[in-house]
């Protein structure tokens, strides 16, 4: 059984992580961490092999670097904070080796709109990217949003930036439309999420995967995918 604690256990994420967790027969959820629980991640961070991040841009980096510290693997879906300072992030004398991976999207749906994005940007002039969502969402662009725009411009070699536009209203969970523009015609790529659980299968894979990264820090589901 693989021991985990789900950080933002409270929140909209971390709630649906923490049902699916307990639904899953390898796994044991061992603690809950959030403000509104009154629960520190420092209470549960002994008790887990694996902490699941879904909490917020300022907390999140923090969080990370106590799990590594402490020798705990974390897997990471909170978006809009700067990663650079994980590369150099080390678990202290003694502990085994903490793993780190970091998706801005867990949807299979998502990822895989993100792989034919970075295709058709190979041979379709211009693209831009609007990435839709509910409005209670920190950051923006959206973390997925950014991730495709950079995948399309390493696909194409650099270049010009693919520009984003984001649309936050109630009523919207996740969406993203890659639209490429070439002489006479348009390509439309599009993903929906119309609920949190299409995170799950991509949330429980990185959990049974992130002890076993071939580097310490990975970016990206794909990454375990293909
Ligand atoms: P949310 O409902 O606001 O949940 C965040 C929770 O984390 C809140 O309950 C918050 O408590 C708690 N929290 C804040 N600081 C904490 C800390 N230091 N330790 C533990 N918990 C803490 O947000 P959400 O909609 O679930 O989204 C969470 C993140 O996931 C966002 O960054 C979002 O963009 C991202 N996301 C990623 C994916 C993906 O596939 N990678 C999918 C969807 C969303 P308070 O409210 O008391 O501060």
């Amino acid at each position: 059984m693989i021991k985990v604690a789900v950080a933002g256990a409270a929140g909209r994420m971390g709630a649906t992580v923490c049902a699916a967790v307990e639904g899953a027969p390898d796994m044991e959820l061992v603690g809950r961490a959030d403000p509104l629980l009154g629960v520190a991640l420092a209470e549960v961070l002994e008790d887990a092999e694996v902490v699941v991040d879904f909490t917020q841009p300022d907390t999140a980096l923090e969080n990370a670097l106590a799990c590594v510290e402490a020798g705990v693997h974390v897997v990471i879906g909170t978006t809009g904070f700067d990663v650079a300072p994980l590369r150099t992030a080390r678990t202290s004398a003694g502990l085994p080796q903490a793993n780190v991976l970091i998706a801005p999207n867990f949807a299979i749906g998502a990822v895989l709109m993100m792989r034919f994005a970075a295709q058709a940007a190979e041979h379709m002039a211009r693209a831009e990217i609007v990435e839709l969502h509910h409005d209670a969402k920190l950051d923006a662009p959206s973390g997925t949003a950014k991730r495709t725009a950079e995948l399309m411009a390493a696909a194409r070699g650099g270049g010009e930036p693919v520009p984003i536009h984001s649309v936050r209203l109630p009523g919207l969970v996740a969406h993203q439309e890659v639209i490429l523009g070439d002489i006479g015609q348009t390509l439309s790529i599009r993903h929906d999420t119309t609920g949190r659980e299409s995170f799950m299968p991509g949330v429980l894979l990185a959990v049974r995967r992130v002890g076993d990264l071939q580097e310490s820090l990975m970016v990206g589901l794909e990454s375990l995918l293909f």
